[in-house]
This record gives structure tokens, sequence and C-alpha cells, in this order.
């Protein structure tokens, strides 16, 4: 399966997962010209279908222009269709937080997360691997430690760095939303959750880092910090595609021969 992330962060989010046969959406937070830009730069086919984690602009702002353009269906918890109004030519389809389902052949694995809005995980498995998405987390929990341990690719927000947030510029009220247990990851709390990660894991993408309460550096720091030194560890920038595999770790170029002189 390949796992292209085409944005993060607060201005937009929006990670594509293919398999040999079905190619799916998770969150829609960027324009159907945006994707459409993303998709030819990857050579990848057409998304079968969009996955919404929650109901924030930021991750569901597009999905109605996108549906309707690309004729695709929408899966949402019931929680989040309540807070989302898709145009009636938008096939709507329903997940429960905690049941696997299908989609073509992936198979999708939601869990609940702490934040301000009803929330989920999303893990997906093809027949090669899993990969999960975790963003938007107000606190590390013991039930997301046990939905990554078979994952060979951890998508995790690691969203601001401490210090940055309580002396940066957002005013009081939002410094405490974000750094409430319904708000968003710290470096800190994402190292926590990355040094219970298993061997299984080979590449952790950093996700929806704050661009005014964190640095890549930063986040960088903690996340090695909490992993062996073979996992691979990359970051998403806001709007760049960053694309990672799962299955058995493999180089993208061969490894430099060294020669003797
Ligand atoms: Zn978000
Ligand atoms: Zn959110």
């Amino acid at each position: 399966m390949r796992v292209s992330v085409l944005a993060s962060g607060s201005g937009g989010n929006c990670t594509l997962f293919e398999s040999a046969a079905t190619s799916v959406l998770v969150d829609a937070g960027i324009g159907p010209r945006a994707l459409e830009e993303s998709l030819i730069e990857l050579g990848a086919r057409a998304p079968d279908a969009i996955v919404i984690t929650h109901a924030h602009q930021d991750h569901v702002g597009h999905a109605a222009r996108i549906a309707k353009r690309r004729r695709i269906p929408v899966y949402m918890t019931e929680a989040t269709a309540r807070e989302v109004n898709l145009p009636a030519q938008v096939d709507e389809y329903r997940f429960e937080t905690r049941e696997p389902f299908a989609i073509g052949d992936l198979v999708l694995s939601p869990l609940p997360l702490p934040h301000d809005a009803a929330n989920v995980a999303v893990k997906i498995s093809d027949d090669e691997g899993t990969a999960c998405v975790v963003t938007d987390v107000g606190e590390p929990t013991g039930r997301l430690v046990d939905h990554l341990r078979d994952c060979d690719v951890v998508l995790l927000e690691s969203n601001y760095e401490e210090s940055m947030l309580a002396s940066g510029p957002y005013p009081w009220g939002l410094k405490q939303r974000v750094a409430s247990a319904r708000g968003h990851l710290s470096n800190k709390q994402a190292h926590e959750l990355l040094r219970r990660l298993t061997a299984r894991t080979h590449t952790v993408v950093l996700v929806h880092l704050s661009e005014t309460n964190n640095t890549r550096e930063h986040a960088i720091e903690w996340a090695r910090d909490a992993l062996p030194l073979k996992v691979h560890v990359r970051v998403a920038a806001p709007r760049e595609t960053l694309t990672a595999r799962t299955g058995p770790f493999r180089y993208s170029k061969p490894p430099v021969q060294l020669s003797l002189l």
C-alpha cells in the first residue's frame, strides 16, 4: 500500500491510501484542483471514496465539492454526519467508531480519539501491510497504543512544542484549548506514544505540526529520541506531497557503494 500525505496542518489535511485495487482519501482539507494536481504528481488513480475523521473544517472542508465533482461516496460516523451537511447528490455511508469496515480490498479500522469533536484514528490494511493516520488527539491513550501495534507506517500528530505554545502569540483561551485533553498532541505527548510502538513500525510521519507553536526540528528531535535509529522519521509539510509504503521497508535508492581507494 502506498500512503501519500497531500496536505497537513490547520490549513487542511488530506491523505491518500492506495492498494493494488482501491484508493481512499482520508479527510478532504484541500480543494478539487489541488487534489487533481497532487494525483497527477503522484501518478495516482482517481480515489474511490472519502473517509472523514471529524467535522472540523481542516478535515471536512472540501469533502462536498470533491465528492460531487468526482462522484465518489463519503464515509463518516453518525456524530460527524450530524455536523456536516453534504449535498443530496453525494452518497453517504456511516461507519461505527470501533468496527472495522471494507472499501474495496482495503480494511479500515477506526478508533475514537479524545478531541473537541467526535474524532477517529483510521487504520487501513491491505494484504501487504498496515498504516494508521492519527491527528487531532488531546492526549495519548492506552487504546491508541494497542491500535498502533501492527502498523508498518504511523502518521502521528506532533502539533506543538509546549514552551512555544506557552510563550507564543495565541490568546489564553486558545492556548488552553490546544493544550487540553481534548485539544492537540504536543511533541512530548507524541514521544509518549512513539516510544511504545512495536518493532513492526518502520516509518513514522509526523503530521499536523502547528506553524506558530512548533518547528520541524523540535518535532524531529522528540521523535528521534523516542524511536530506534532504524525507524525512518519524516515530517509532513503543510502543502507538499510525502509518500511512504507499508510492508517490509524498501529503500527508495540502492545503498551507496563505498569504493575502496
Ligand atoms: Zn485538524
Ligand atoms: Zn480537529
